[in-house]
C-alpha cells in the first residue's frame, strides 16, 4: 500500500479486497453477450486487451484511494460496467490519430496544419486511383513500360514554359536531388543573404553537404554584388543558385543580384543557375490584391536554368516537389539514383493534375482553387461569420470570459511573404473573472483543443484570438455545435 492511503484503516483494506475480490474474471467478462458486438467489431484480441486494461486501472486507482464511486456503490466492478468502460476504451484507440481541425490561427497555409486544402477535383481524382488500377507507368499508346512523370510534365511546362519538368515528394527533395545529380564533389555558389532555414531542420548549407556540395558564400548578409559571384567561379563550380528567402526580409542598406543580371554570367562560363523558388505561383497574384510574388514562368524567362518549388504552398496542391527546366539538366536529375527514392505514389500525381489544370483557366482559378479563394476572401465575410458564432461561443464560455468581434490580420503562411498581411475579421476571447488572465487563457486553449473536431487558435495581447478566414460557411454549423461540449 502507498503512502496516500497509509491512514486507511485496517476495515477500509479488507472492504477493499472484498471489493476487488469481486471483479468479473476476464474469461466470463469476454464469454458474456454483450461482449460479442464488440468482438465482431474489433476482433477478440483487442477486446481482451480493453478488457485487462480497464481492470488493470481500475485496480491501480482503487489501491491509490481515487476510485470515486467504490465508497457509495456495492457493484462498482459490475460485468456491464467492466465491458462499458471496455467499448470506450475501443472506440477511443480506433480514432484516428491524423484528424481534421479548424485552422483559426490566420495562417492560411500552416505547415503543422497541412498546408494547402484540395478543391474536389484533387478528391475526386485520389478517390478513383485508391480503388482503381490506373496507367501510372504504363504507356497506353504503345502498351510499353511507361514513366510516372509523362502523365504530368506536359501540364508543368504548359504552365511555367519550361523545356521538361519532374516531380519528387517535397522541395525539400527537389532541392536535395538537384544538388546530388549536379554538384557533387563541387561547387555551388549561393550568396550568404539567402542561406535560409525552412523550419523543420531544412537548411540550405545542410542540404548541401547531404548532397556532397560544398558551399561557396559569397557576398554579406545584406549585400552580395556580381562581382562577387565572378570572383567565386573556378574549375570546380557547378552551379550558381539563388534561394527565395521565404520566410524572412532584409532591408535597409541591402543589395543581390537579380536573376537577369546572373544568368549572363553563368551563361558566359558555361554554368547553369538553379532557383530554389519555395512556394512556386504560377500566376500573378496581384490581379487579386495578393502581395506579387515571382511566378516560375517569370523565373524561367528570366534565365534559371532550374527551378524548384513546393506543390502544397501557394501552387495550392498536394505535398510535392517540382523541378522545372532545361530538358538536358532535368535528364540528369531523373537518371540519378536518388530520384527513385524521392518519387512521389500515384495519390500525389492523382491529385496534383487536376489542381494544375485549373490554372488553364485563370479567370475561374479565384473560386476553384481552394488555397486562393481562402487566401481572398474579403475582410466582410469573415467578420459576418464571427457576429453569426458570436452568441454561441459567449454561451458556451459563461461569464468568466468575454467574446468579441473584431478586425484581425491573417499570414499567407508556409514561409510565404511573411512581411504581409490580409485584412481579417474574427472571435477574440478575453478573461473577464478574477484570477491569472494568463492562466485561464490557457485552459481555454486547451478546452478548445480537446473538442471532437479541435479548434485551434492562437494566444497574443493577453486574447485568444480565432481569425475565421478558414472557416467557411459550410463548416459554420458543425464549429457552433459542438461548442455544446466544450468542457472548461
Ligand atoms: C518551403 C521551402 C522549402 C521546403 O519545401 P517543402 O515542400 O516544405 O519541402 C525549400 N526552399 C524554400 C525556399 C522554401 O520556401
Amino acid at each position: 500500500m502507498s503512502e496516500a492511503v497509509g491512514h486507511t484503516t485496517e476495515r477500509d483494506a479488507r472492504a477493499l479486497n472484498a471489493l476487488l475480490a469481486k471483479m468479473p474474471a476476464v474469461e466470463r467478462v469476454i464469454a458474456s453477450a454483450d461482449a460479442q458486438p464488440l468482438i465482431a467489431q474489433y476482433g477478440r484480441t483487442q477486446v481482451l486487451d480493453a478488457i485487462r486494461a480497464t481492470q488493470d486501472a481500475w485496480r491501480d486507482d482503487a489501491q491509490a484511494g481515487v476510485l470515486s464511486h467504490v465508497s457509495q456503490d456495492s457493484e462498482p466492478f459490475a460485468l456491464e460496467r467492466v465491458l462499458a468502460a471496455a467499448a470506450q476504451r475501443l472506440a477511443e484507440r480506433a480514432q484516428s490519430r491524423l484528424r481534421p481541425v479548424f485552422n483559426f490561427t490566420g495562417t492560411v497555409l500552416h505547415t503543422n496544419l497541412g498546408r494547402a486544402l484540395l478543391p474536389e477535383e484533387a478528391v475526386k481524382a485520389v478517390v478513383q486511383a485508391l480503388t482503381q488500377p490506373a496507367n501510372l507507368e504504363f504507356d497506353l499508346a504503345s502498351g510499353k513500360r511507361g514513366d510516372r512523370d509523362d502523365l504530368i510534365d506536359a501540364l508543368i511546362c504548359e504552365l511555367t514554359g519550361a523545356e521538361a519538368a519532374t516531380v519528387v515528394n517535397n522541395n525539400a527533395a527537389a532541392v536535395l536531388l538537384l544538388l546530388s545529380a549536379l554538384a557533387t564533389r563541387k561547387e555551388v555558389v549561393v550568396s550568404r543573404g539567402e542561406l535560409v532555414e525552412i523550419g523543420g531542420a531544412f537548411r540550405i548549407p545542410d542540404i548541401m553537404s547531404r548532397a556532397g556540395a560544398r558551399l561557396r558564400e559569397i557576398g554579406t548578409t545584406n549585400r552580395t554584388h556580381l562581382k562577387d559571384y565572378e570572383a567565386a567561379i573556378n574549375a570546380r563550380t557547378a552551379l550558381l543558385m539563388k534561394v527565395h528567402c521565404s520566410n524572412y526580409a532584409i532591408s535597409g542598406f541591402t543589395k543581390s543580384v537579380e536573376l537577369e543580371e546572373l544568368a549572363p554570367l553563368a551563361r558566359q562560363h558555361g554554368l547553369p543557375v538553379a532557383v530554389d523558388l519555395g512556394s512556386g505561383t504560377l500566376v500573378d497574384l496581384a490581379q487579386w490584391g495578393l502581395p506579387a510574388e515571382p511566378t516560375v514562368r517569370a523565373t524561367v524567362q528570366a534565365g534559371a536554368d532550374l527551378v524548384t518549388f513546393s506543390g502544397d504552398k501557394l501552387l495550392g496542391g498536394p505535398q510535392a516537389g517540382l523541378i522545372v527546366g532545361r530538358k538536358d539538366l532535368i535528364a540528369k536529375i531523373k537518371k540519378h539514383p536518388l530520384k527513385r527514392a524521392l518519387r512521389v505514389g500515384k495519390l500525389t500525381l492523382a491529385a496534383l493534375e487536376p489542381v494544375l489544370r485549373l490554372y488553364l483557366a485563370p479567370e475561374f482559378l479565384q473560386a476553384r482553387l481552394t488555397t486562393l479563394r481562402l487566401l481572398t476572401r474579403p475582410a466582410t465575410q469573415m467578420h459576418e461569420a464571427a457576429q453569426r458564432a458570436q452568441p454561441a461561443l459567449q454561451s458556451a464560455l459563461g461569464e468568466t470570459y468575454a467574446v468579441s468581434v473584431e478586425p484581425m490580420f491573417s499570414q499567407i503562411g508556409s514561409g510565404a511573404l511573411p512581411v504581409d498581411v490580409l485584412p481579417s475579421s474574427g472571435l477574440v476571447v478575453r478573461h473577464a473573472g478574477k484570477g491569472s488572465s494568463g492562466r485561464a487563457l490557457l485552459k481555454l486553449e486547451r478546452a478548445l483543443r480537446n473538442l471532437p473536431r479541435p479548434v485551434i487558435g492562437r494566444i497574443a495581447d493577453d486574447a485568444l484570438r480565432l481569425d475565421l478566414r478558414c472557416l467557411e460557411f459550410a463548416d459554420e454549423a458543425a464549429f457552433v455545435a459542438q461548442l455544446a461540449e466544450l468542457r472548461l
